[in-house]
């Protein structure tokens, strides 16, 4: 016996078909139109979509940043991921200095076995690099399924690193097959920029925004890219946020360069005007990079339509206002950087971007799962519906309407950045390596029942 869903619309990049599809036990079996109901498990998708599940590739779930730590762990926030339709996640493991790679992939393992309930991998974050970390990352590639890095231009004393650094770990990757991930912001100048500000007596959470200029993101950007190019590899530009770092990875892919990047629904949807909110509510949206005027939105729509942009995630970090974002009331740069967005990317996607015309259903599932996975090495056992892949499966309603906030979501954070916003569509189902684990907006699943991804080479030169 088998979970059937029936009288559906199957969405993949590629396209949509009328088709049923059928599970059999963590895998799908078969796609095709009219399959017989036998003894199996019925799920009725009529009038629904059938769309391979969310995979959202960067989430900071447990994660130790600015003395706390992010609110939502492995399971809180897996369980809000599922709610949100998405059944994968990449998160972040950190090497810190003096430290291995192997102890952060254990320290991490720790955090999210027994608890994730939907598959996780991890990408390693660097901020040092002696000769035995070149080691430690074709250990991470090779054995662990560990296949890519994220390094930072910013954050100077905590998680930067210098251009060096950048290109010996890049030269890396083009022997290990690993790819780099970037924070793209140049730190130098920001750290000038927000010491001057403390000094002139700025502490309103605004002067975070004020302080990362969005040409303090161009010029990394670039930067990064140049040095990929030297390098002779790809580059992948975590969080875009602006026309500006935009602007350099559209350049560069006009050149031929295989540069890439993502955007997060808070650069679609969110804006500098948030800061503006009364007392101390703009804390909510710090974040780095920081929201941008209200322009970027649109720039950054027409980068997703041309592919100048290949994924969205959501760079979820949440903090609650009460003893965390709190820290920062006399001073924004102690405001944890981060905010919660795990569980409402589909839904904000899909209203903002696919019912307002400005990208396909298809576009919307190649940005959210497909793209994703090539470009993260879980493509074709993740981000598609097709025979012998996972079952990891979102039965999504396109009509069904969901107010955004604290009542009706499930992050474990106190505030929610879309709080009261009202969007068309939702999942109705979620499945994930075949057990339906959202049902009726309820949680159905098993806590631990995630499993880690061993990641293969990322598929970026085929993008
Ligand atoms: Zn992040």
């Amino acid at each position: 016996m088998g979970t059937l869903i029936k009288n559906g619309t199957v969405v993949n990049a590629t396209g949509s078909q009328r088709a049923d599809v059928l599970i059999q036990g963590e895998k799908i079996a078969q796609v095709a139109a009219n399959i017989s109901n036998d003894s199996h498990q019925i799920v009725d998708a009529t009038n629904l979509l059938v769309m391979p599940g969310g995979i959202d590739v960067h989430t900071h779930l447990d994660m130790p940043f600015g003395g706390t730590t992010s609110a939502d762990d492995f399971e809180t926030g897996t369980i809000a991921a599922a709610f949100g339709g998405t059944t994968s996640l990449v998160d972040f493991a950190i090497q810190y200095r003096g430290q291995t790679m192997r102890h952060a992939l254990d320290e991490w393992m720790k955090k999210a076995s027994g608890k994730a309930v939907i598959d996780y991998s991890f990408h390693m974050i660097v901020t040092e690099l002696p000769d035995a970390g070149l080691g430690d990352m074709d250990v991470m590639v090779r054995d662990e399924g560990v296949t890519s890095f994220k390094l930072f231009m910013a954050y100077p004393g905590v998680f930067m690193v210098d251009d060096a650094t950048i290109f010996r770990a890049l030269r890396r990757t083009g022997e290990n097959g690993g790819l780099v991930c970037m924070h793209a912001e140049n730190g130098g100048v920001i750290d000038l920029l927000v010491q001057e500000a403390l000094r002139k007596g700025h502490k309103a959470p605004k002067y975070h925004a004020l302080t990362r200029p969005p040409r303090a993101e161009g010029e990394a950007t670039g930067r990064a890219i140049a040095l990929a190019e030297m390098a002779g590899v790809p580059i992948y530009i975590v969080h875009l946020s602006s026309a500006d770092a935009l602007q350099k990875v559209r350049e560069a892919r006009d050149m031929g360069l295989p540069a890439f990047a993502e955007t997060c629904p808070q650069y679609l949807f969110l804006s500098y005007d948030n800061y503006e909110e009364p007392g101390f509510d703009g804390a909510k949206y710090v974040m780095s990079p920081p929201l941008r005027e209200k322009w970027h939105q649109d720039v950054l729509w027409k980068g997703l339509a041309k592919d100048d942009l290949q994924v969205i995630s959501t760079d979820h970090c949440p903090f609650c206002m009460a003893g965390q974002k709190e820290l920062g009331t006399d001073d924004f740069s102690k405001i944890p950087n981060g905010a919660p967005g795990i569980e409402t990317r589909l839904t904000l996607v899909h209203n903002g971007g696919v019912r307002q015309g400005r990208i396909s259903l298809n576009r919307f599932v190649e940005l959210c799962s497909t793209t994703p996975a090539k470009m993260f090495g879980l493509f074709p056992r993740k981000g598609t519906i097709a025979v012998g892949s996972d079952a990891d499966i979102v039965v999504f309603d396109p009509e069904k309407q969901q107010t955004l906030g604290l009542k009706t979501l499930h992050m474990r954070v106190d505030y929610n950045p879309y709080e009261g916003t009202v969007v068309r569509g939702a999942p109705s189902y979620v499945i994930s390596r075949g057990a339906v684990i959202i049902e009726n907006d309820r949680f159905v699943g098993t806590r631990g029942a995630g499993q880690f991804l061993k990641r293969g080479p990322s598929l970026a030169s085929t993008l």
